[in-house]
């Protein structure tokens, strides 16, 4: 599927993650097949295992991609709330996500791209982007096999991920906002329902973040932890995941253990200038709260790859710089918006006692399965402390 990339493109999209893949297939649904592209990721996108806990929203994933469906490792029919007390609130939405598996998903895509024309290296590593005349960059591209050579483009696409700072020389978002540190391991012996997902809260658990517990199969589960970035100045995430591991799965036997860094978070930083867009976790697109950032990189990949189609539509600078501008409201409109209310609640959804949550978890426990709906949870674990309603006021508008 890789092609040898030439010196010069219309397009070249740093990163094969979600963002750049369905960025990829995007533009080429828009332009035809003399408009070049190249997709260029520092590694193969689908190596094992992917840094990530694969849990996505069912229809939004449809809505986005043509989802084939051996990526779906199961359905997710609904997910269990465990209070720090050990409290477990189960609430069902049947279907309502996909565990999914995202390396066959990233090598479905990229076989895609290949097929419609798009030139894809997964050994070059783009050190260096810089700026010519009448916004055509130059990227400087070191290749596994022929080393270190130049590449121009009209137009690029940053889809490097969190912290890659590819792109951070032109002022614009970093992808290093809020970003925490994530970790979980891969572990088999333990019994769990496939279908439903499990989310483990508490100070001494997750501070200001959440455990999981997300099945691979029957047989194999994505324990992980997150947690809000200053409880981890005084006790490292390593060590909050293997005192979550040994109290509450001392069975577990593990397999391996990863992480990455998620920037969870809504910067207000420009994510587009000079024929360049910034794209997913690279432009803090990442839910800061549910820290879910593969749907969100999709939706950004595609917008980003509209916004070229305009620009390439447009007469002037000025028009240029109006779509510079769309990108990031259209971005907030649909989905920024909601982070940035996430973001200001954030600070006191992680402040929560154990005490208010162990009271709610009760309360919530007396509800029938059937009656309990998502704003019922939230509803319940908010009017469990007086000052939470206030605090968290900015999810009301
Ligand atoms: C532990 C963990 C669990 C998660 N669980 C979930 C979950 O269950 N659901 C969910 O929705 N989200 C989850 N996320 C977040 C999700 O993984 C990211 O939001 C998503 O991958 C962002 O996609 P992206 O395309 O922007 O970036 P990425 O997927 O990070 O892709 C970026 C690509 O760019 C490449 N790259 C970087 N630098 C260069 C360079 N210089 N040159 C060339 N290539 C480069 C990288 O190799 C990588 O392939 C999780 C994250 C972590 C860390």
């Amino acid at each position: 599927m890789e092609k040898p990339i030439s010196p010069n493109y219309d397009v070249v999209i740093c990163g094969a993650g979600p963002a750049g893949l369905v960025a990829g297939l995007k533009l080429r649904e828009l332009f035809p097949a003399n408009f070049t592209i190249a997709l260029l990721d520092k590694r193969s996108p689908w190596r094992e295992p992917a840094q990530c806990a694969e849990a996505v929203h069912n229809k939004g994933l449809h809505r986005l991609v043509q989802v084939n469906p051996d990526w779906i490792r199961s359905p997710i029919d609904g997910v269990i709330f465990v209070s720090p007390e050990g409290t477990r609130i189960k609430y069902s939405q049947p279907q309502s996500g996909l565990l999914i598996n995202r390396t066959l998903m990233h090598k479905d895509l990229a076989q895609r791209c290949s097929n419609s024309n798009i030139d894809c290296c997964f050994s070059a590593n783009v050190k260096s982007i810089s700026i010519l005349a009448d916004g055509v960059r130059t990227l400087s591209c070191l290749f596994k096999e022929e080393g270190e050579r130049q590449i121009k483009a009209r137009y690029i696409i940053d889809a490097s991920g969190a912290g890659a700072s590819l792109t951070c020389e032109s002022n614009l978002a970093k992808g290093d906002f809020d970003v925490e540190p994530a970790i979980f391991a891969l572990v088999k012996g333990l019994k769990f329902e496939t279908n439903f997902i499990q989310m483990f809260f508490g100070q001494k658990i997750a501070p200001g973040g959440y455990a999981w517990l997300f099945p691979r199969d029957s047989e194999i589960a994505n324990l992980g932890i997150v947690c809000g970035r200053e409880y981890l100045k005084t006790k490292s995430p390593r060590k909050y995941f293997n005192e979550w591991l040994k109290k509450e799965f001392p069975e577990a036997e593990v397999i391996s253990v990863h992480g990455g860094p998620i920037a969870c978070g809504q910067s207000f930083e420009p994510i587009a200038k000079d024929h360049l867009f910034k794209a997913g976790d690279s432009a803090d697109m990442v839910n800061p709260i549910s820290r879910g950032g593969i749907l969100e990189a999709m939706k950004a990949g595609k917008l980003a790859a509209e916004c070229i189609y305009k620009i390439e539509d447009s007469d002037s600078k000025t028009d240029q710089q109006k779509i510079y501008d769309y990108y990031f409201k259209h971005w907030m409109k649909i989905q920024g918006g909601v982070h940035d209310r996430l973001a200001r609640a954030k600070p006191a959804f992680g402040k929560i006692p154990d005490v208010v949550l162990n009271k709610a978890a009760r309360k919530i426990a007396a509800i029938p399965t059937e009656k309990r709906t998502l704003f019922r949870i939230f509803w319940e674990t908010l009017v469990s402390s007086p000052g939470l309603l206030f605090k968290m006021r900015s999810l009301m508008h």
